[in-house]
């Protein structure tokens, strides 16, 4: 029972849109002598416990001190991680993904934390052989995952659900580049704050996808509080690209929104070469 409402806690803080808690509102807080904080103990329910990207009391060094549910932040199997390309292993055993993605309507969140796009039902993904549903994409900047130490300006998110405590998600790096098609189309509409733009105009998620499949994965976590350990890593090698001004742009939007790297603790990087022949 307890593990059922701790699934549903994370299904409702993954699904969820409006969760506020911007740094705004945080100096207001902190202002207000009603509601100053004890330091000294760490609340047991972690609902509307405030987190941030930043340093400082509730920065990624103390995600695992805010609150009782937040432990995870500093378990064993953390994300993101360092690919080191010298010791990712190729594995015959991993699979080329197989991809049922369709359209979606365009919802566009700001949830304080990242731009996240919600999208409709029905696209799935086979995952050396499991099925996953696609429950929304959302952006960081710079990457949370780094190549030999190194990171790209921006990565994304694909987050999929097999069932309650089974998610893979799909990273992709952006590099300097070409013109993104989506950002060309949606990055003036992005909500600079936290809100909602909502179109009826439809996205092929395919075409958001790199041409080669290549990917390394690994065993982790969300990179965000709760940070539960209940997720497989798919990052795709070929990264994405968008032009130096919309970078920049959604950058800014973004704000350094990345979890810095954990260490792996033993766990091993493979690699699936999509590259046939
Ligand atoms: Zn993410």
């Amino acid at each position: 029972m307890k593990k059922n409402i701790a699934i549903f806690s994370l299904l409702i803080f993954i699904l969820s849109a409006g969760i506020s808690c911007q740094e705004n509102s945080r100096t207001k807080q902190q202002k207000d002598p009603m509601h100053q904080e004890n330091t000294h103990s760490k609340p047991k329910d972690c609902s509307g416990v405030h987190w941030s990207h930043h340093k400082g009391h509730d920065g990624p060094e103390n995600w695992k001190n805010l609150c009782d549910g937040f432990a995870d932040c500093g378990g064993q199997r953390q994300s993101p991680v360092d690919i080191d390309t010298k010791k990712v292993t190729e594995s015959a055993d991993l699979k080329a993904p197989g991809f049922h993605y369709g359209k979606t309507r365009t919802r566009i969140i700001n949830n304080g934390h990242t731009v996240q796009f919600d999208v409709d039902e029905g696209s799935t993904v086979k995952l050396n052989g499991k099925d996953y549903r696609l429950l929304q994409f959302h952006y960081h900047a710079p990457s949370e995952h780094t190549v030999n130490g190194r990171h790209y300006p921006l990565e994304v998110h694909f987050v999929h659900q097999h069932a309650g405590d089974d998610l893979a998600v799909i990273g992709i790096f952006f590099k300097e580049g070409k013109k993104n098609p989506l950002f060309e189309k949606y990055l003036n509409k992005f909500p600079e704050k936290e809100g909602k733009y909502d179109s009826a105009d439809l996205i092929d998620l395919m075409s958001l996808m790199p041409d080669d499949k290549s990917y390394y994965y690994y065993d982790g976590s969300l990179t965000t509080p709760p940070c539960t350990e209940i997720v497989s890593w798919y990052v795709m090698k070929q990264p994405l690209e968008a032009s130096k001004d919309q970078i920049e742009k959604f950058s800014k939007i973004l704000n350094r929104n990345f979890r810095p790297v954990q260490p792996l603790n033993g766990r091993r990087i493979r690699l699936y070469n999509d590259k046939k022949g």
